[in-house]
Formats: C-alpha cells, sequence, structure tokens
C-alpha cells in the first residue's frame, strides 16, 4: 500500500510539473480586462488528467460577481478602442493570434491532452485548426459588407453590417480549441467584444488564447474568459442582461435553458446540441474508401464528437462484407494514455464514462455486440477508459439508434432501399449531419435534399472538420450557423439606412 502511494505521489509529481512546463500563464487566474486575476470568491477547482485520475491543477472557480466584471469590461472595450478599430487591423490582430497558436502548437496540444485526455495526435490537429479558424477570420474581417439596395426615384438605401455588441459565449469540453476558434474569431472579426466560460473540464486552453490575445495585441477586454461551473459562472453569463448574443454549444438540456435564458433578455442565440449522424453505405459505392470513415468518424475523440457518424446503415447486399470488414477494425482499436499515440484516449471524466458504460451495458441486455475493442494493459485503473463497442443489428427505434451517446460506440443496421434508409435516417429527433455512399448522381442529389440536417457529405465523412463550411444542425440539434463565412452573419445585425435627397 505504501509503495503504491509513493507511486501515486510520483506519478503526480510528475505530471503536474508536465502540465506546468507547458503553460506559460497561470491557469488558476481568470482574465478579465487584460488581467490575469483570482476568482471573487478565492476559490479554485482542481484539473484532473482523465488518462490518469490526478489532479495536475487548479483553475479558478469563477461566480456571478466575476461574470458581471467580465461584461463591463467586455462593455468598455466595445464603446472604447476595439470598437473604434478598423475591421483591417481586427483581421491584423486575428492573423497574429493565428501565427502564435501556431508557434506553440505542440504545447497546446499537450495542454489538450493533459486536461481532456485527448490523442496527442488529435490534440495537435486542433491546435493547427484554432490557428486556421483565426486565420479564416483575419482575412474574412474585412469582407463582410451591407447592400445598397434599389427602392424609390430620390432614395439610397443601404445596409450596415454591425457587431452586436458583447457575445457571450460556452464551449463544452470535446473540441475547446476549435470552438472557441470558431467562435472567438467569427465573433471578433465581427467587432463584438467576448465573455467566454470553457467547460469545467477543459479549460486551460481557452485561457491560452486569452493568453495569445493579449500578447497579439487584442485590446483589453475584447476576450475575457471566466472559468468555473456550469451552474454558477455559466448560468450568470447566460442569463445576464448586458449580453447582446449568446452562443452555446453542448447538451440539449442545458441549450433550453441558455434559450430560456435569452428569451428573457430578448437577445438571439446559437445552438449547437449534438446529435445521431447517420452513415449511409449504398451497394454501389466504392467501399475501400468508405471503410476506414466508416469507423474513423465516429472513434475521431473516443467519439466524444457532435458529428459523430454513430449510425452505420448500410444496404442489404454489402451489409455483411461491411459487418466483417467493421469487426476487423474494432478488434485493432486501442485504447490508452493520451499522450502516447493510441487510437483512443481516456473519455473526459468519470461522469462521462459512467453514461457511456451505461449505454453499453443497456446494448448488451438486448443487442448483438459484434466486436469490441482493447485498453492497453499498462493504462491506468483510474483513467476514463472505454472500450470501441459496435452492436449489429440494430433496431432502429432501439435506444442506442436514438441517443446521442457520446462515446466510442456504434451501432450498425441494415436497410433495404433509398426510402428506407431515408426514413431511418431522418428517424431521430436529431439532425445535425450525415454522410452518403453512393456512385449515382441523381441519388446523391435526391438524399442531399431530403436528409433532413445542417451538413450532407457526400463519398465523404468530415467529422468537425471543414473550418470553411457552414455548421450547424435542425430539429434538437440546434439552429444557427457557425464556422464559414456564414458565422459572420449570426455574429451581426443589419441595419437599414434609407436616405431621400431628391
Ligand atoms: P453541458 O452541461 O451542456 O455543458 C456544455 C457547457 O455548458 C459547459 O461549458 C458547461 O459548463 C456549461 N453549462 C452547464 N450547465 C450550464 C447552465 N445551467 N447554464 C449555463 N452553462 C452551463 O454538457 P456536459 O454535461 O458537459 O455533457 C453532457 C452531454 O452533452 C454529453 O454526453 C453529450 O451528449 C452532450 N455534449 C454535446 C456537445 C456538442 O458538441 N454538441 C459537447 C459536449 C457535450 P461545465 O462543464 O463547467 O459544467
Ligand atoms: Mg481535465
Amino acid at each position: 500500500m505504501a509503495s503504491s502511494n509513493t507511486l501515486a505521489a510520483e506519478t503526480t509529481a510528475h505530471t503536474h510539473s508536465s502540465l506546468q512546463s507547458v503553460v506559460w500563464f497561470d491557469p488558476s487566474k481568470l482574465m478579465i480586462g487584460g488581467q490575469w486575476r483570482d476568482a471573487a470568491s478565492g476559490e479554485t477547482l482542481s484539473i484532473e488528467d482523465p488518462s490518469t485520475g490526478l489532479t495536475i491543477g487548479a483553475i479558478a472557480r469563477g461566480g456571478a460577481a466575476d461574470v458581471d466584471t467580465a461584461v463591463t469590461a467586455a462593455r468598455g472595450a466595445f464603446d472604447g478602442d476595439w470598437g473604434r478599430m478598423t475591421a483591417t487591423e481586427r483581421g491584423r490582430i486575428l492573423m497574429r493570434m493565428s501565427e502564435l497558436v501556431l508557434q506553440r502548437a505542440e504545447a497546446l496540444a499537450m495542454i489538450e491532452a493533459l486536461d481532456v485526455g485527448k490523442p496527442l495526435h488529435q490534440s495537435l490537429n486542433d491546435s493547427k485548426a484554432l490557428a486556421r479558424y483565426l486565420e479564416f477570420y483575419a482575412g474574412a474581417a474585412d469582407k463582410l459588407m451591407g447592400q445598397t439596395i434599389p427602392y424609390q426615384d430620390g432614395f439610397t438605401v443601404y445596409t450596415l453590417r454591425e457587431p452586436h455588441g458583447v457575445c457571450g459565449i460556452i464551449i463544452p469540453w470535446n473540441y475547446p480549441m476549435q470552438i472557441v476558434g470558431r467562435a472567438v474569431g467569427a465573433a471578433l472579426a465581427a467587432g463584438n467584444s467576448c465573455v467566454v466560460k470553457p467547460a469545467e473540464d477543459a479549460s486551460v486552453s481557452t485561457l491560452a488564447v486569452a493568453a495569445i490575445a493579449l500578447e497579439a495585441g487584442l485590446p483589453a477586454g475584447a476576450l475575457n474568459v471566466v472559468t468555473g461551473l456550469g451552474a454558477e459562472a455559466g448560468s450568470a453569463l447566460s442569463e445576464h442582461a448586458g449580453i447582446d448574443h449568446m452562443s452555446f454549444t453542448g447538451s440539449v438540456g442545458t441549450g433550453r435553458h441558455i434559450q430560456a435564458a435569452a428569451a428573457g433578455n430578448v437577445i438571439p442565440v446559437t445552438l449547437e446540441l449534438g446529435g445521431k449522424s447517420p452513415h449511409i453505405v449504398f451497394d454501389d459505392c466504392d467501399l475501400d474508401q468508405a471503410m476506414p470513415t466508416l469507423v474513423g468518424a465516429c472513434m475521431q475523440n473516443a467519439g466524444q464528437t457532435c458529428s459523430a457518424a454513430s449510425r452505420v446503415l448500410v444496404q442489404r447486399g454489402l451489409y455483411d462484407e461491411v459487418k466483417r470488414r467493421m469487426i476487423d477494425i474494432y478488434r485493432g482499436l486501442v485504447a490508452g494514455p493520451a499522450v502516447d499515440a493510441c487510437d483512443l484516449g481516456p473519455l473526459v471524466s468519470a461522469k462521462q464514462k459512467t453514461i457511456v458504460s451505461r449505454y453499453i451495458e443497456l446494448g448488451k441486455a438486448d443487442l448483438n455486440v459484434a466486436a469490441e475493442g482493447t485498453i492497453r494493459e499498462d493504462a491506468s485503473a483510474d483513467g476514463h477508459f472505454v472500450r470501441a463497442t459496435l452492436f449489429s443489428e440494430v433496431p432502429p427505434d432501439h435506444r442506442l439508434a436514438q441517443e446521442e451517446i457520446f462515446g466510442p460506440v456504434q451501432v450498425l443496421m441494415p436497410f433495404e432501399d433509398e426510402a428506407e434508409a431515408l426514413r431511418i435516417a431522418n428517424g431521430t429527433p436529431y439532425g445535425l449531419v450525415a454522410g452518403v455512399w453512393t456512385r449515382d448522381g441523381g441519388r446523391q442529389m435526391r438524399l442531399a435534399r431530403r436528409l433532413n440536417v445542417g451538413q450532407v457529405f457526400l463519398n465523404n465523412y468530415g467529422a468537425g472538420g471543414g473550418i470553411e463550411l457552414p455548421f450547424g444542425g435542425v430539429g434538437q440539434s440546434g439552429h444557427g450557423r457557425e464556422k464559414g463565412f456564414e458565422a459572420l452573419y449570426g455574429f451581426t445585425r443589419v441595419k437599414t439606412v434609407t436616405a431621400r435627397h431628391g
């Protein structure tokens, strides 16, 4: 017992220094008005490494008072230096941020691997995506224009596309860097100031972005970060009367609260709430091309991806073949510590492991387990690892085929024809993305129109990818669009100016 405690203490010291050796700021502070500060309460929350279950540092437990200070700072920046800056200069600052992110890409990736449990090669991809979002919105900042509108003789009418003012942004734990990049990049490019509440389980990389923003010359108060609990800092931010727009990514349940809070203040809200996305394989497809994507589009980030292709629908003629090949892939999938190049890292928290494990037990009670992956033998028993699990011949109305699991679990099901594929695909409350593999051009066009989702992939599937591509859902997947140029419309409002000049 004594020796295992000693070992645990040594491991803690080692892991702790790994986080400390990569951060160049103090993660236990909030960023408000260009200054690092303690939470008003003076309290902190521990940072856990999901690969080991060990505490590796602390973040500030921000609350309503801190949110209020941050909103005031954001308003000050909007009414001051930041609000008066030209769009071109805003773009230059975002470009400098992008360059600094690239310079620190490896450190940011290590932060995410330690804090969120994301395998290093995947978190490095997230650092680069963050840099790309900032680069994209840097270039877009001074290309966002209004219109001139033909009107009655003697009038000139034009529209101004203006920022909302102060944007509240609430971020989940699954892709913190990418989601901060897409939200903050677009909000700042459009001229808003921001108050960001990252997830309690994944706050450090967002603080890193705030540090980088300051270094890049972003005026104080334009980007504020208040860490803390959802029920405290998050709730206070969503209800704050000083917020002009709210952008939320997370669960449907919390999304409802956010929309209700926004209704209270009568402000616009963008909700990105996840999905149960179908990946549809027709008999006539190029199966060799489809195969790696069928599994990869769900296993990325251990299935903790809003656009994960968690339902695989296969036409009868190819069903047995696809099942056989998926089984082979699953048997080779290894979960292990995030700092190693395993296929899957741990899930983000004990809570998430419990949720996902319950779904797997539920499935095992009445479904066929086609295949399972493995957990590396030397992985810590206190890490939140879950085996990749494939269920086959799953009825479309089964809970595992209807509910978002947010873990490394896929359901495989057969279908007869296009009509049935469409019925199954559209048969959940969600509608985020869909993938279709077929060589039939007419079918591609029909399904692209008839699938009830925000994004369709024809003969590819880019879970989470596509900085340039508008992204968002229908139904319980939410509303509003992020990413691409489209996001800039969400982060702005239109003012119509009618001039009578005879
Ligand atoms: P969640 O509660 O919706 O968390 C998302 C964000 O909202 C976090 O920053 C969270 O803060 C904050 N939050 C929580 N309660 C809040 C409240 N009352 N008011 C304002 N903000 C609040 O999601 P979760 O519990 O982390 O995950 C649960 C499930 O949500 C997952 O199993 C998955 O199905 C889904 N999910 C979807 C996405 C997506 O990309 N669409 C991302 C994450 C989760 P704290 O984390 O600090 O509490
Ligand atoms: Mg953590």
